[in-house]
């Protein structure tokens, strides 16, 4: 649980480990920051006189930023507000390369999307920290973000089903080739794939394999799973296929994605 204080005026606060999803200038001194924090989920929260008081803030309220922060519990859709914050990881070399950052903002993006307000995820925060971990220690930044969106659709409710056909419920045969139909979320056979002109991205056995391991594997030595380049592009193909139809709209950030 969250550690609760009183400040020395009464009010209640917390403090929480959070990660900035977002944050953008409020008037001429306030900052309003989009946290996701470990155990109240998202929380949008305003920093005052965060532009002018360099010792409380400076360097801190950035995107990607891993901080404690201290702050109120918001009420009636009000913001929470945020009282300090401590420094604990500026993920300086993400920032420093350009598809670390725009992976990066694909997955605040993501979580943006699928998260509400004060909703916790006991799953989701350690699993974007290991993303912005991975991408700061030089781990493949496409690798990155395919190993934390199939875990991303488990953690919210809607792994995609690759292990067997939704068709026919055969498990996944070394004869047979696949494709996965994003409108139910899981792979078909060859014999079940209907004749139609529904949208479906071809998985190779290889490709089923790693996405499976990944799924299944602890979080801590995910890094050490290989996805070769054909792997990736088909992973790719799927997960972005798959997202539009969860969400259904385009991803924004998709577009800046480099390798
Ligand atoms: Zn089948």
């Amino acid at each position: 649980m969250a550690t609760t204080y009183s400040d020395k005026y009464g009010k209640q606060h917390v403090e929480s480990a959070a990660v900035v999803l977002d944050c953008r200038d409020h008037g001429e001194s306030d900052i309003i920051v989009t946290f996701f924090c470990r155990h109240q989920g998202r929380l949008t929260g305003i920093a005052k006189g965060a532009k002018r008081s360099k010792k409380r803030f400076v360097n801190k309220l950035e995107i990607f930023s891993s901080l404690i922060i201290q702050h109120s519990l918001p009420q009636n859709n009000r913001l929470a507000f945020v009282a300090e914050a401590e420094l604990v990881d500026g993920f300086l070399g993400l920032r420093k390369n350009v598809a670390c950052y725009t992976t990066a903002t694909a997955i605040c993006e993501f979580i943006l999307l699928a998260t509400k307000e004060m909703e916790g995820d006991e799953e989701l925060y350690p699993l974007l920290i290991w993303s912005f971990h991975s991408l700061n220690s030089g781990l493949s930044p496409l690798s990155v973000l395919i190993f934390f969106l199939i875990r991303f659709f488990a953690a919210i409710g809607y792994s995609p089903q690759l292990e067997s056909c939704l068709g026919c419920g055969q498990e996944v045969l070394t004869n047979e080739t696949y494709s996965f139909h994003s409108s139910s979320g899981g792979i078909r056979c060859s014999r079940c794939n209907e004749k139609s002109t529904m949208e479906r991205v071809r998985l190779s056995l290889g490709t089923l394999k790693s996405l499976t391991t990944a799924l299944n594997q602890p979080l801590e030595r995910l890094h050490r799973l290989q996805l070769s380049e054909n792997s990736q592009e088909e992973a790719l193909a799927f997960l972005h296929s798959y997202a539009c139809q969860l969400f259904q709209r385009e991803i924004t950030s998709w577009a800046f994605l480099t390798s």
